[in-house]
């Protein structure tokens, strides 16, 4: 079976879950979009009112932001594939419960899982505390990690939330440098890839 026909069965699986704390009559499953053989999986926070309407993730403000971003390294969004870590709307947009994370990082899993890919790009703290659950978002967007997850080794760069840019023009400066710096922490994960690392030593900085 291909990556492509996995993920959709994992899709029509997550359809069918009725026990998703965050599925309700006004709330579409918003999976996720791009190239399921890609070696960089983009994961935000939840679907706000667009991407709710459209099924697809980041297609509204912050979306168009993260557009820009792929595309300055030459990585169009068709490229990498891109979801989040819960897949339904929260109410308001407000943020993903603890209990409402786990509840979807169960799909989450089974999506890297499928996927295999080299790097995790986090989009904000939600995503980037799945991986590195003490890390703080200022002292560490841009930089490499080794990860250890779910005992395979992962490469993860935490990210600014592209809202948080539109925000803030500092932070948006900051994060079009992160993104342009993407390309060469590509080449050192294919270095670091060949070589032996003991699982001891499988979590952090590089
Ligand atoms: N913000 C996110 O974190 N995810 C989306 O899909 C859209 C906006």
């Amino acid at each position: 079976m291909t990556k492509a026909e996995k993920l959709q069965r994992l899709q029509e699986k997550m359809e069918k879950d009725d026990s998703l704390p965050l599925k309700t009559r006004d709330t579409n499953l918003v999976f996720g979009v791009g190239n399921p053989d890609t070696k960089i999986l983009a994961v935000g926070e939840g679907p706000g009112h667009w991407e709710n309407l459209k099924k697809e993730p980041f297609v509204g403000n912050a979306g168009k932001f993260l557009d820009q971003l792929l595309r300055s390294i030459n990585m169009p969004r068709e490229s990498v594939y891109i979801t989040n870590v819960v897949h339904h709307r929260p109410p308001e947009n407000r943020d993903p419960l603890p209990e409402e994370m786990s509840a979807y990082g169960k799909y989450l899993d089974e999506m890297i899982k499928i996927i295999d890919p080299e790097v995790i790009i986090t989009l904000g703290r939600f995503s980037m505390g799945k991986f590195l659950p003490t890390a703080k978002i200022s002292t560490t967007h841009g930089k490499l990690f080794r990860v250890n997850w779910n005992d395979k080794d992962f490469f993860v760069i935490p990210m600014y939330h592209p809202a948080a840019s539109l925000r803030n023009g500092e932070i948006m400066r900051q994060e079009k440098e992160d993104f342009l710096r993407l390309p060469d922490a590509l080449k050192k994960v294919a270095e670091e890839k060949k070589k032996k690392v003991p699982k001891s030593e499988q979590m952090g900085l590089i």
